[in-house]
């Protein structure tokens, strides 16, 4: 199968731009799309072909299947990128792009169909062989008695979760057998509403857990690598901050092993593209949470320490290409570092659009920013406040840790506010710089701020 010669980027903001510099490197013309409030778009500047495709609300232009795909018609395009957000993880969308005759770049539908239920996703990786959280093994039945011997099997406190959730949402934590039923009930008529399926399941809720990712890769042969893992625990209110690559203390043996399994769980569902296995981890063990069936926020860091490009290597497999490399040809180097750049409060977090009316980014060794920020550039209202990622690189994580002190002592933002000063002061503190912290860290760490 030849290499694409054209892709339509169904996206916006630095992952836009990010997938544009892909096929730049690849001789690819991109088509980018756009909404009337990112007109301005440095990637819209900078590109071969753009198409409006709506006014600014998510739902008119970025979520507009029928717009994405007349564009990609009118414009001669062989495939699209969906990126991440916005349309990346819909099957039904997937679906309409490959009948309309151009290639998803991402898995199949029926791949993106099964991840995106939570108890399908995880019935998929018990019979992989993928450890889970211990719980209910399905969707929870209506018989209250069957609920309670459910719950009381598993222990307290357990999490009520929807099967359809997402975005932190759809969750209930519950201590005593006493709240149980109730709690059930809250949460399915709560699913029902969001996310138009009101399917719940129960799981034992760890209290110190961290977020560790394995990013893999396949392509459709059924070969399939692990790109070593994320620790991804800085978060606010489910919301990832800072991640980083490897997770500090954790043995390699450990990785490996949890690595091999989702290697081995691709090749058993014949996954293909890029994809996230996301495990909470307490107590030396792995917990898969969910599967996220798209290229990440944070890929950069497994890119600076894999020396691998995750999502050129995404266009090449969804072209029909093979993996360019085995698993024993990846060597992971030294230590990377992310901080998402937000326009917004740092301590308040209230969005800041607007404006930027000064821009002005580090550089150095290991130092690499992905941002479709300028000068002069606005910040439109409309969508996510991430303005874009700093990332160093360094040999040993202190080494990572202090060339992104220097990076985000360099960066200047003028015109809005960014939570630059947050970042600055976590790469600082005393335990962030230990490693290891739990999900709860920075929220608790926000707390005693205040005080
Ligand atoms: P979503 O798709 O909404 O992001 P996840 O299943 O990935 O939902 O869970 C989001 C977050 O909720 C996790 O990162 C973790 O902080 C918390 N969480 C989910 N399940 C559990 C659990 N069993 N125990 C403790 N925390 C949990």
């Amino acid at each position: 199968m030849a290499m694409f010669k054209k892709i339509l980027i169904a996206n916006r903001g630095e992952i836009a731009l990010r997938i544009q510099r892909a096929c730049r490197e690849m001789d690819i013309k991109a088509v980018m799309v756009y909404s009337e409030a990112d007109r301005d778009a440095k990637y819209i500047k900078l590109a071969d072909e753009a198409v409006c495709i709506g006014p600014p609300p998510s739902a008119l232009s970025y979520l507009n299947m029928p717009a994405i795909i007349s564009a990609a018609e009118v414009t001669d395009a062989e495939a699209i990128h969906p990126g991440y957000g916005f349309l990346s993880e819909n099957a039904d969308f997937a679906e309409r792009v490959e009948k309309s005759g151009f290639q998803f770049i991402g898995p199949t539908p029926e791949s993106i169909r099964i991840m995106g239920d939570k108890v399908a996703a995880k019935q998929a990786m018990l019979r992989a062989g993928v450890p889970c959280v211990p719980g209910s093994e399905g969707e929870l039945p209506d018989d209250p008695v069957a609920i309670r011997r459910l719950a009381r099997a598993v222990g307290y406190p357990v999490i009520i979760k929807a099967a359809g959730g997402g975005g932190g949402r759809g969750m209930r934590v519950v201590h005593t057998e006493a709240a149980l039923i109730n709690a059930v009930s809250l949460t399915k008529g709560e699913a029902g509403a969001a996310f138009g399926n009101p399917a719940v399941y129960l799981e034992k809720f760890l209290q110190n857990p961290r977020h560790i990712e394995i990013q893999i890769l396949a392509d459709k042969y059924k070969n399939a690598v692990y790109l070593g893992e994320r620790d991804c625990s800085m978060q606010r209110r489910h919301q990832k901050i800072m991640e980083e690559a490897p997770a500090p203390g954790i043995a390699r043996k450990l990785i490996e092993r949890i690595g091999e399994r989702c290697v081995a769980a691709c090749k058993k569902i014949g996954y293909r593209g890029a994809g996230t296995f996301e495990f909470l981890y307490e107590d030396g063990e792995f917990y898969f949470i969910e599967m996220n069936t798209r290229v990440q926020v944070e890929h950069p860091v497994t890119e600076m320490v894999s020396g691998v490009d995750i999502v050129r290597t995404q266009i090449m497999v969804a072209a029909g290409e093979k993996l360019p490399f085995t698993q024993r040809q990846l060597q992971l180097r030294g230590h990377a570092i992310e901080c998402r750049v937000n326009a917004e409060d740092p301590y308040k977090f209230t969005p800041s659009p607007g404006r930027v009316t000064m821009w002005h980014t580090p550089g150095g060794p290991g130092v690499r920013v992905d941002s479709h920020m300028y000068s002069n550039y606005v910040v439109p209202s409309n969508y996510d406040s991430m303005i874009g990622k700093i990332i160093a690189h360094g040999d040993t994580r202190e080494q990572a840790m202090a060339r992104m002190r220097t990076a985000l002592a360099e960066t200047v933002v003028e015109g809005i506010s960014t939570n630059i000063a947050l970042h600055r002061e976590l790469l600082v503190d005393a335990k962030f710089m230990a490693g290891g912290t739990n999900i709860h860290y920075l929220e608790q760490w926000l707390e005693q701020r205040k005080r």
